[in-house]
């Protein structure tokens, strides 16, 4: 991928807003409860390795990653704090992982007997840190009977050259609504396997930013702490009130690289959907849907000098065009997220008009559009 250094739109990441928001939550939980920073997908767009390194000189002990590749690129960084895969790996890679100190994902016995029988062929192993997932009703992965449960319990523990049963955890489907009765039916689905176990693993987890936030009562030992840290309110606008205000970490600028008067009746970009009523002034910026910066967002704003500027005419693959009140200077800032003179739009109010959530709006800003760090 070629990263756009030399173009004029970038992603600008403030580390004291992902430090400030790691430490806050950080000082919440009780007394020996971890904080594992959730650095999936780059770190949900805002840069993977930069992200872990803030969070952990904030009080983060360990990360959650989504794939085992995006593990390895911590161990490749010298990351060594624990590293959690959430997904379910394949388990050939079992040996890999353990040899990395990297924790893995098991949601069934299956998986382990297959896990052992290729460390088996190895002819070192070490064994492999696993955490047991609990589907409790997210109904993505994990043991979804007690039985099953058990019986890979007892694999791990005949098995201890193979396995170390390090944690046990649940996800939830709801932590992040109004309505808390579909989040107590897994609370209780959860306790019912934990309750089984003579002995707690290390790490016994079931919050993700929501239940952190809010639900904190029920943390276990660890919270894997993930959108939070970027500044963003997992609940989009559903739940306003927060133990602290969130600093959104990530903005997104560019500038002007061209301006023009057009009079009435001439129209901008293609499909010539718009037309002038009057004379006006166009600005041309230099992103577009390649960037992440989505076609329907036609009609959308962004800031110039603190004024809001509507996005005329069709989204370009790597340009689009605003309404200027005034000509402006080629080389005047825009700001797409992020504050301006006062003014601000967040990611959330992007994440609405295009009629999804922010988290992934956050994740497609594609890697063409370089990551500036400040603070
Ligand atoms: C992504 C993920 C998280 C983090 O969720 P946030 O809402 O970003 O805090 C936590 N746990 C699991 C299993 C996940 O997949």
């Amino acid at each position: 991928m070629v990263v756009g250094n030399l173009r004029n739109a970038q992603v600008v990441i403030d580390r004291q807003a992902i430090k400030y928001n790691v430490r806050e939550e950080v000082k919440r939980l009780k007394q020996g409860t971890e904080l594992f920073a959730v650095v999936k997908a780059d770190g949900y767009g805002h840069g993977m390795v930069p992200v872990a390194q803030a969070a952990q000189a904030a009080g983060a002990t360990g990360f959650c990653v989504a794939i085992l590749d995006e593990a390895l690129g911590l161990r490749e960084a010298h990351f060594t704090a624990p590293i959690l895969v959430l997904g379910i790996t394949r388990p050939e890679l079992a040996e890999i992982a353990a040899s990395q100190h990297i924790s893995l994902t098991v949601g069934s016995k299956d998986w382990l007997v297959a896990a052992k029988n290729a460390m088996t062929k190895q002819s070192h192993i070490e064994p492999l840190a696993v955490h047991l997932g609990i589907d409790s009703g997210m109904g993505r992965i994990g043991f979804t009977q007690v039985v099953d449960f058990l019986a890979a319990v007892a694999f791990i523990k005949q098995n201890p050259e193979y396995f170390i049963f390090e944690g046990i955890f649940t996800h939830f489907a709801t932590a992040d609504e109004q309505d808390t009765t579909y989040f107590q039916q897994q609370v209780k689905k959860f306790n019912a396997y934990v309750a089984q176990l003579d002995q707690r693993p290390r790490y016994v987890h079931v919050s993700n930013s929501a239940t952190s936030l809010w639900h904190d009562a029920c943390n276990g030992n660890m919270v894997r702490f993930g959108v939070a840290i970027y500044g963003l309110n997992p609940s989009g606008t559903a739940i306003s009130e927060l133990p602290y205000p969130l600093q959104p970490a990530l903005s997104l600028t560019s500038e002007i690289v061209f301006c023009k008067q057009i009079h009435a009746g001439d129209s901008v970009s293609y499909g010539a959907t718009y037309t002038a009523e009057a004379d006006e002034y166009i600005g041309t910026v230099p992103m577009g849907y390649a960037d992440g910066w989505l076609r329907r967002l036609q009609g959308f704003h962004v800031l110039v000098d603190g004024h809001p500027c509507e996005i005329v005419g069709r989204i370009c693959m790597d340009q689009f065009m605003i309404r200027l009140p005034k000509p402006y200077d080629v080389g005047t800032k825009v700001t797409l997220i992020g504050e301006d003179q006062g003014a601000e739009i967040t990611l959330q109010e992007v994440a609405a008009y295009s009629d999804t959530i922010h988290y992934e709006l956050a994740c497609i800003l594609t890697n063409r559009l370089p990551r500036k760090y400040i603070n």
